[in-house]
């Protein structure tokens, strides 16, 4: 049986007394010293790095840590603290030299240059975040340039007593992290910590243990918490963050589904008409097709614009509170296309929007609607989701969309293969109807079942041995009669 693992974050409440906050606060200074101790003694090699291909970067960076590792070992710091520490440094000179890679001027973080935006920004989307690409960033910019007096986070990687950080449950409900927060050498390690009966939420077993070097704080967890991180996912690594007004714990949880393997093929077309639409094919027959409804949207927006047009406004909080709700839309989006291609066992198709500045029959016509609705699905919104399509779909067991050419899937006709731009009315442009064969149907369905049959054509009928398309896919496209 394979397994698809995929990572989310939860991010916990932590109150703790002014003895721990005080070993935690020492802790994460010296933490914070030491990465950039380790960073300014490696930085010389980054320009080296960039030169280099993939392959002996990976090498370089693997003896990049061999060598922090040493650098590390005079720090006054925990165990769990140096791993940490070693691990944040080679990944910011990682994500420095792929950022100079893509042409971007990045510059490693030095005690100087930190940045109070990018901080709050992080911070702000990692709570926020429900998929892994923006919890990633939203790690980048924290980490890149801590916020000006609050020190860097500590980061534990493993779930030893001994060097790391664990998730623990008392017999009334009540949830605790255990962290090995300091060095045998710091003047704290007079006082040990007894963990006594505590159940590890990891492993379900019973640790006793005491610790010398470790503490153990209470954390706020609530029912959402409990049912969709720890009875489905398992802890994989903590950070501790200091904020302004009291500090938090994000944790990331892996999850592992069942390898699915797709049997149908499930095409989504980014609506004009509709904000989506979707089509589930195998062997060129159509088993589904649906759109995904936006009228809440519509509604919203009109609302919104409405209103501002009343207070002759455009505040700031009115576009958070809006792209705010998009994102929720999204995400009702992508659950409708994830719960069908579960239904149906799908691989998901999408259109692959690189080469396509702003898709074809996604212009409006002449005298449409002069609403801001195809704003909806931006080209931005589109990616976004893609992101959660990516995410959604592993935790569910299927694989991640497959990318199909968005040329030509709005004027192809997916019963009889006719390519032609007048398959489009220009005046109703929710219309699809065939010049060839008469087909009729709503052109955003159409197209979504030609996307998704274009993504069986691209996966059976290659030609491996020759490299290329057994056939076109006008050509294979005909029902056969
Ligand atoms: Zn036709």
């Amino acid at each position: 049986m394979r397994m698809i693992k995929t990572f989310k974050t939860a991010v916990f409440n932590v109150k703790f007394s002014k003895r721990k906050g005080n070993i935690i606060d020492t802790q994460m200074r010296l933490a914070e010293n030491a990465f950039y101790d380790v960073i300014e003694r490696l930085a010389h090699h980054v320009e080296p790095l960039i030169k280099l291909n993939k392959e002996q970067r990976k090498d370089m960076l693997t003896r990049l840590k061999k060598e922090a590792s040493q650098l590390i070992k005079p720090h006054p710091l925990s165990n769990a603290s140096k791993s940490g520490v070693v691990a944040d440094a080679i990944a910011q000179i990682s994500s420095t030299v792929e950022l100079r890679l893509t042409g971007q001027d990045a510059k490693l973080p030095t005690r100087n240059n930190r940045d109070i935006d990018t901080y709050d920004i992080g911070m702000d989307m990692l709570v926020g975040s429900l998929d892994l690409e923006s919890q990633d960033l939203a790690k980048q910019l924290i980490y890149s340039k801590p916020y000006d007096g609050m020190p860097r986070p500590l980061l534990w990687l493993r779930t030893r007593p001994s060097d790391g950080a664990m998730l623990l449950r008392d017999g009334l409900g009540r949830y605790f992290v255990y962290i090995n927060s300091h060095s045998s050498k710091s003047k704290f390690s007079k006082a040990k910590v007894v963990i006594n009966d505590l159940v590890n939420v990891r492993t379900g077993e019973t640790e006793n243990f005491s610790s010398s070097t470790g503490l153990l704080l209470p954390i706020q967890l609530s029912k959402w918490h409990q049912s969709e991180f720890l009875a489905k996912g398992k802890p994989k690594s903590y950070r501790l963050i200091k904020k302004a007004d009291g500090y938090i714990l994000a944790v990331t949880f892996e999850f592992k589904a069942e390898k699915i393997e797709p049997a149908t093929y499930l095409g989504v077309d980014r609506g004009i008409d509709k904000i989506a639409a979707f089509a589930v094919t195998s062997k060129k027959e159509v088993l589904k097709k649906d759109f995904c409804d936006g009228n809440e949207l519509r509604d919203y927006q009109k609302e919104c614009e409405t209103n501002a047009r009343k207070k002759q406004t455009k505040g700031n909080a009115k576009y958070i509170r809006w792209r705010g709700y998009t994102d929720l839309i999204m995400h009702k989006i992508a659950n409708e296309i994830v719960n069908t291609a579960l239904k149906y066992r799908s691989q998901v198709v999408l259109e692959d929007l690189t080469n396509i500045a702003n898709g074809h029959h996604h212009r409006r016509a002449r005298f449409a609607r002069k609403t801001n609705f195809n704003k909806v699905l931006s080209r931005q919104q589109y990616q976004k989701l893609q992101h959660l399509l990516n995410y959604k779909l592993s935790y569910v067991g299927l694989p991640t969309p497959l990318f199909v050419r968005a040329a030509g899937t709005s004027i192809t006709c997916n019963r009889c293969g006719n390519y032609d731009s007048k398959n489009r009315d220009l005046n109703e442009r929710s219309l699809f109807l065939c010049k060839s064969c008469n087909y009729q149907d709503n052109a955003d369905v159409n197209a979504a079942v030609t996307i998704s049959m274009k993504g069986e054509w691209l996966t059976t009928q290659f030609d491996k041995e020759h490299k290329k398309m057994k056939n076109r896919f006008s050509d294979w496209i005909p029902l056969p009669s």
